[in-house]
């Protein structure tokens, strides 16, 4: 079977490293020639919306899966005239806008942070409405804390009305959350689901930077929370592939700040870190196959390598350490590896993380504070 995917970055890369022991065959279209996935499978350079290109890469496939969420929605529904495509693109469409993603939320009693539709024009009525500080973000296109502007006192009101672009934004209220979350869920064709434990994210410069896995202190009560929130989504989008939801901690309760219709960089740990890993659960779903264990193999830390790799020998040397380099160019900003380290139980996860080369002992992995605390 040959699996198309839309995307070639290091999603995809990963999703064709679980499918191959699967006996999967890939191929991928991506708009630029350096995409990671060009060193292990055969590869469309083309731009979504060349349909043209979109006809040939179809051609021979099973289904049509995606690892980037920003797919024209067009695209995907050309490819649907031709074949399945999971998750479909309805789930897309709907992740694609935060509008329509926190009104999903909201119809299925998923509490949100607040917030207003906005336009450039009318941002002072909307602060008034939600009051400061507040994010005010783009509905679209934002990643890794782009196209977001905190506003915290009523003089950024003005400046940032100067600078925003004239495309539908929201404003959230700020939310002094306890810690950032996220679960991730898959559901099979069939429609049986499972669930990952949750995971606790930091991030800097609104990047990712590190996971734990399991979210320290998890209790069965905020984990039946999240599960329940997920899989109302999934059940209204008929959806079919795994699926990332974002949330605060906030109180002892979640809200949810967004979703992502993929697998998802605060899953990378379950390579080493769960019985079946994301990848192999996002194929297995679209594929048709049975879905894989969900639970975890002892304790995880995801670090994240933005622009730049530390010495593979040094890291390695620590105990149930795991590298992954993407194949992309170094350059700042850019997620271009991450690394695992596993452990039996919290407490040994502590004294890994502390056993890291040096080259992680610095505030971009955000380690600290409470290093050991936080693991356990
Ligand atoms: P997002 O693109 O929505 O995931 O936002 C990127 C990061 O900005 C999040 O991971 C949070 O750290 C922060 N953030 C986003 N929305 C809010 C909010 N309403 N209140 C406080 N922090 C936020």
């Amino acid at each position: 079977m040959t699996i198309g995917i839309l995307g070639g970055g290091q999603l995809g890369y990963m999703l064709a490293l679980a499918g191959y022991p699967l006996n999967f065959h890939f191929r991928f279209l991506d708009p630029s020639p350096q995409a990671p996935v060009g060193r292990i499978a055969p590869r469309v350079t083309a731009e979504y919306t060349d349909f043209e290109a979109l006809e040939k890469f179809a051609s021979g496939l099973a289904l049509v899966t995606y690892e980037f969420e920003n797919v024209p929605v067009e695209a995907v529904r050309f490819l649907q005239k031709r074949l399945p495509v999971y998750p479909s693109p309805q789930a897309l469409e709907t992740a694609q806008d935060r509008r329509s993603e926190k009104d999903l939320f909201q119809k299925l009693g998923i509490p949100t942070t607040e917030f207003v539709a906005v336009d450039s024009s009318d941002l002072e009525q909307a602060v008034r409405k939600l009051g400061l500080p507040a994010i005010l973000k783009t509905c679209r296109f934002g990643y890794d804390g782009k196209g977001q502007w905190l506003l915290r006192a009523n003089e950024d009101v003005a400046r940032i009305a100067q600078e925003i672009p004239a495309t539908p934004l929201i404003l959230e209220k700020f939310v002094h959350f306890s810690r950032e979350l996220s679960i991730l869920a898959v559901r099979a064709r069939d429609g049986k689901t499972a669930f990952y434990p949750l995971v606790e994210n930091r991030h800097r410069e609104g990047i990712l930077r590190l996971s734990l896995a399991p979210a320290p202190r998890l209790t069965a009560a905020l984990q039946q929370e999240a599960e329940q929130a997920a899989l109302r989504v999934l059940e209204a989008l008929d959806y079919v592939g795994v699926l990332a939801i974002e949330l605060f901690e906030c109180d002892g309760r979640l809200l949810a700040n967004e979703m992502a219709p993929r697998v998802h960089n605060s899953g990378h740990w379950s390579i080493e870190g769960a019985i079946t890993s994301q990848f192999e659960n996002h194929l297995r779903a679209v594929a048709g196959l049975p879905l894989g264990d969900t639970r975890t193999v002892g304790c995880s830390a995801m670090l994240n390598l933005i622009g730049e790799l530390p010495d593979s020998s040094e890291l390695l040397a620590v105990p149930d350490a795991h590298l992954h380099i993407y194949g992309k160019a170094l350059r700042p900003g850019r997620k271009v590896g991450h690394v695992t380290l596993r452990a039996d139980c919290a407490e040994q996860l502590a004294t890994r993380l502390e056993q890291l080369p040096q080259f992680f002992h610095r505030p971009e992995f955000c380690l600290t504070p409470n290093l050991v605390q936080s693991a356990k």
